[in-house]
């Protein structure tokens, strides 16, 4: 679908920043590409087009009423304008460690359409990103879409991100939380997923393991952020240690007391 050598671009809020990866190469713009824009609902839930602006996303009703961990995700990415810019496959593709639409798309087990001249393929998301700014796609392919099924309609879902201020912040830690119950309030199934606690966003299977059968009280979250802090390879940067890192991600399962 594109000629070796060229970067695609989206919204361009990450390519044109000074420094990346389009220094020095040349740009094919995907827009008015057919099949890569808006929302659909297929037989196997909602597919969401790589260009759909964020933006657009996050206003989607279906989106805010099945999906609410992903449009609570998108709210506190960047800032308006750059939400009005900026699409899901760039932040899929810059596979950054703080991306804040990755927690959430990993806990609703998103699946990464992929396209080029050679056809269509399909990966989970957690197969998609391969390191920090390092992911599965192949010479001369883009996203064209991320696939996601529906979850059921009781669960319940939560995105915390602690930034060094309230806006316009990359994320120091955080966490994206699926949990479905049972009538009496019982955990039947935990996912959780955390940001900027290692190379990339990445579920916490341990962490998940220790809440089915359980009903989500302080003493559930305080083990599950335990297991998460053995899960976890935070490092340090100039928005946090890597020690605040570790400390902050055992606390963060806390806010989804306000889920119980
Ligand atoms: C001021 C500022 C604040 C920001 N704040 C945040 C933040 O809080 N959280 C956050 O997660 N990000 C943040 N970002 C990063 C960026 O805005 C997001 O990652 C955004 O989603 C990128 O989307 P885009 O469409 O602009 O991507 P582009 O800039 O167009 O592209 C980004 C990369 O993805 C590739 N690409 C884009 N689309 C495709 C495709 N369909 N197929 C294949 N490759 C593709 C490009 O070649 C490039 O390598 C911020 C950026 C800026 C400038």
């Amino acid at each position: 679908m594109l000629d070796d050598g060229l970067s695609p671009m989206a919204g361009g809020t990450d390519l044109l920043v000074p420094g990346r990866k389009a220094a020095g190469r040349g740009v094919a713009l995907l827009e008015g590409l057919p099949g890569l824009d808006g929302v659909a609902m297929t037989a196997q839930g909602l597919r969401l087009g790589a260009l759909a602006s964020l933006a657009a996303l996050e206003r989607h009703p279906v989106i805010r009423e099945r999906l609410p961990v992903l449009a609570q995700a998108i709210a506190c990415l960047g800032s308006p304008l750059i939400r009005n810019m900026g699409t899901m496959g760039g932040n899929l593709v810059t596979a950054s460690p703080a991306g804040d639409t990755l927690p959430a798309l990993l806990v609703l087990e998103a699946v990464v359409e992929l396209a080029s001249r050679d056809g269509r393929r399909h990966l989970p998301v957690a197969e998609f990103l391969l390191g920090p700014g390092r992911t599965a796609l192949g010479p001369g392919e883009i996203v064209a879409a991320v696939r996601i099924a529906l979850p059921p309609p009781g669960a319940s879902q939560h995105f915390e991100k602690v930034g060094r201020r309230d806006a316009l912040a990359i994320a120091v830690a955080s966490l994206a939380a699926l949990i479905v119950r049972d009538e009496a309030g019982r955990v039947v199934e935990a996912r959780l997923a955390v940001g900027s606690l290692a190379p990339t966003a990445r579920r916490c299977p341990s962490a998940e393991a220790a809440l089915p059968g359980r009903r989500l009280d302080r003493e559930a979250l305080l083990e599950a952020g335990r297991r998460i802090r053995d899960e976890i390879s935070p490092k340090g940067d100039l928005r946090a240690t890597a020690a605040y890192r570790r400390e902050m991600a055992g606390r963060l399962p806390l806010r989804l007391l306000t889920l119980a």
